[in-house]
């Protein structure tokens, strides 16, 4: 299905017109790879964390901008699945895997990024409604057609971060919302976005977890958002490798394919073996979410290592194509841009290695 609708020449197009893969969601969407990872009881096909990760590394295979719809929805679902209540899941869930929302998540804003406590886009009471005002920033898909944003806002402006952020499901075309689609390296099919809030209302059955409680929401999406990241991020340098190593095998210098100069082939040798223990550590990961046990520093090791070397191993490919890697009419650029997100996005490589340390039992500071 992947290979009959994002050819080549559609993932070009929409690259290039930075326009959304509405027939390729929508693919998604009956073959049930939105709902696979759920239980039945809402809709889902009743599969685990495990097969998230089958599903992730083929979609990731085609590039991580496609990639990141699918993840954003699937690890704003799984959120919702932890911390929604019984009507707010029977409400969501069942709309998001029949393909009639899209999900995002909202956290960060232009002085809120790793210190994502910071936060300062507010949401006070009228009444029984919520108004919510302010500025959020890098809100990946938010802005495609039908999105549902999970917004995390500051609703006791005078309490520590832990207790003073709640989180709100809020419509994309909401009275009083603005999106702006921004101008990044790369991914600009999906798109990341800008978001302004004046005065937008929002009804109470889409307060998320209670009053005040967003924090544990915030933190509970971020294991699955890390999780899904690192699986896309061993399928597109799996896809990366693919597409170098024939080129190698075709380019001849010399009189000989490249890709026998030993200096070029121990380059081989290496991102395999990287990806392949970028994949065994997200597995592991995966493995212990789907027995129900805690897996925090398995998660962040998986994240730091797996976005590590998907931009090592688009940097490298790059320059095994030569001239033709750097070139806007082949696919490497638009792969090399893509990956250069990757260890910022989801939590800096600085921030998974502070965690790392910190569960180790050293306080970094
Ligand atoms: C393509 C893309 C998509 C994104 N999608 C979303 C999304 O869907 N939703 C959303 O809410 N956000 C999203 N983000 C935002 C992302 O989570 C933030 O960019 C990220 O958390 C870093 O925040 P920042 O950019 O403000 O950088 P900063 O936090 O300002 O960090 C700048 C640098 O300082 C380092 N640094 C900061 N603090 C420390 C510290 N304590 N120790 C060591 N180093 C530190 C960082 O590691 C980084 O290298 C996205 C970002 C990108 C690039």
């Amino acid at each position: 299905m992947m290979d009959k609708v994002a050819t080549p020449d559609y993932i070009r197009r929409h690259d290039r017109d930075r326009t959304f893969p509405h027939e390729l969601y929508q693919a998604w969407v009956e073959l049930g790879l939105l709902s696979m990872p759920f239980p039945e009881a809402y809709g889902g096909l009743g599969g685990n964390a495990i097969d998230m990760m089958i599903i992730a590394e083929e979609i990731a295979r085609k590039g991580y901008d496609f990639y990141a719809s699918y993840a954003a929805g699937v690890f704003t679902a799984h959120m919702l699945l932890q911390k929604a209540d019984e009507p707010q899941k029977r409400t969501w869930l069942p709309r998001f895997f029949a393909g009639e929302i899209k999900l995002s998540t909202s956290m960060s804003e232009p002085d809120a990024g790793s210190d994502v406590g910071a936060l300062r886009t507010s949401a006070v009471r009228d009444g029984e409604h919520w108004i919510i005002n302010g500025q959020k920033l890098w809100a990946t898909g938010a802005g495609v057609k039908d999105n549902v944003i999970a917004l995390y806002v500051k609703t006791d402006a005078n309490a520590h971060y832990r207790n003073g952020i709640s989180l709100f499901l809020v419509d994309n075309d909401a009275p009083g919302m603005e999106l702006r689609k921004l101008e990044m390296l790369g991914r600009s099919s999906v798109g990341t976005y800008e978001i302004f809030f004046n005065d937008v209302r929002v009804p109470p059955e889409r307060l998320v977890g209670g009053e005040n409680q967003g924090w544990g929401c915030l933190l509970a999406g971020l294991q699955y958002e890390r999780l899904t990241s690192a699986a896309g991020y061993y399928g597109c340098s799996q896809t990366i490798i693919d597409s170098a190593l024939q080129y190698a095998q075709e380019r001849k210098q010399f009189g000989r394919p490249i890709g026998t100069n030993q200096a070029i082939a121990h380059m081989f040798a290496d991102m395999q073996t990287e990806v392949d223990a970028a994949r065994l550590l997200t597995w592991r990961a995966a493995w212990l979410i789907a027995n129900g046990k805690d897996a925090l520093r398995e998660i962040s090791m998986a994240k730091l290592f797996g976005s590590e070397t998907y931009v090592k191993v688009a940097a490298a490919a790059m320059q095994i194509m030569g001239g033709y890697g750097y070139n806007m009419e082949f696919d490497m650029q638009r792969l090399f841009r893509d990956s250069r997100s990757v260890t910022i996005g989801a939590g800096t490589s600085q921030m998974q290695r502070n965690l790392i340390a910190a569960l180790m039992g050293l306080k970094v500071r």
